[in-house]
């Protein structure tokens, strides 16, 4: 694409699935890939490691900013949950994004919308019992956006392993015709996953957020070399909160496609989230172990 002034993005961004769909389609004429990567906004380095990773594997790339009322519960920070479209459209902008849908929610459920996707099984654990019908909220937004858009390709991060877990199949299940892809969880040099939410955390809350990342890495790394998973589990989960965390969700070791407990640990990966002040911080990483320990 032409480089052009600093706010084309912003300017050319479309707010309705026909506008989305005509575009796309005039690509499709030209024989171009089109890679779609869907955000609620507040980018960080995280979001745009999407965008390259989509970057590398199509001709053209669409951001989605649309923060999706239906994935909070009640009490949750729908309203709080930071927005900044000038600045995420410069961000994109300079990354090389090629065209930024931005529906709104009068668009995305007019009055009268009634339908619901609901994943079952894999919903159903994880940040799903701790947050029940989030899945349903995100099952019902990104089907919307892949039928939208009929991507090519669709990425999203690994940082929300059980997301792109439930999108997977969700995509498989009703025969959406876009790969779903995942990237690697971009981190701060102290391990930090990069979040929106982390925006909530004061300076002392800041520094003892990459606890999570390093006890998931220790229960890890004891899974692969035999402890007993729920033993280690407990033990990380114990940490935490004696660390500051508030509430601990869960600190869970499990099988990465099937989110259930582990048959063999070379698909294994060992799953946090907990609160600490205001940000619910959710991480995951590999277990690399070979066989459970008889
Ligand atoms: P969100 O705006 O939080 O809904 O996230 C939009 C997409 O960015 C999702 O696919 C997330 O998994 C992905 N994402 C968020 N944080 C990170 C991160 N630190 N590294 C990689 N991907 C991320």
């Amino acid at each position: 694409m032409s480089r052009g002034e600093a706010d084309d993005l912003l300017r050319t961004a479309v707010e309705t699935p026909q506008d989305l769909r005509e575009r796309i389609n005039a690509w499709r004429r030209d024989d171009k890939r089109v890679a779609l990567t869907p955000t609620m906004g507040a980018l960080h380095e995280g979001h745009l490691s999407l965008l390259s990773h989509a970057k590398a594997r199509a001709d053209v790339t669409v951001a989605t900013l649309f923060v999706n009322p239906t994935q909070f519960g009640p009490g949750e920070d729908y309203a709080a949950y930071p927005r900044d479209p000038a600045r995420d459209a410069a961000l994109l902008q300079e990354a090389g994004c090629d065209q930024l849908y931005m529906p709104s929610t009068a668009i995305m459920y007019p009055p009268g919308f009634a339908t619901a996707v609901h994943v079952s099984g894999l919903t159903d654990r994880l940040c799903g019992a701790a947050r029940p019908g989030h899945f349903d909220g995100v099952a019902l937004v990104v089907t919307k956006l892949l039928n939208q858009a009929r991507a090519d390709i669709a990425v999203f991060g690994e940082k929300d392993w059980q997301q792109l877990a439930v999108i997977r199949r969700l995509a498989q299940d009703l025969d959406i015709d876009t790969e779903i892809q995942g990237a690697p969880t971009v981190r701060a040099a102290d391990g930090l996953a990069l979040s929106s939410r982390n925006a909530y955390l004061s300076p002392e809350e800041r520094r003892t957020a990459p606890l999570l990342h390093a006890v998931l890495t220790e229960v890890a790394a004891e899974t692969a070399s035999g402890a007993d998973l729920s033993a280690s589990c407990a033990a990380g989960a114990r940490r935490l909160r004696e660390a500051g965390f508030e509430t601990v969700d869960y600190v869970q070791a499990l099988d990465g496609v099937t989110l259930e407990p582990p048959a063999d640990l070379s698909r294994a990966r060992v799953f946090g989230a907990a609160k600490l002040g205001k940000a619910r911080l959710i991480d995951n990483v590999p277990v690399r172990g070979s066989a459970l320990p008889t």
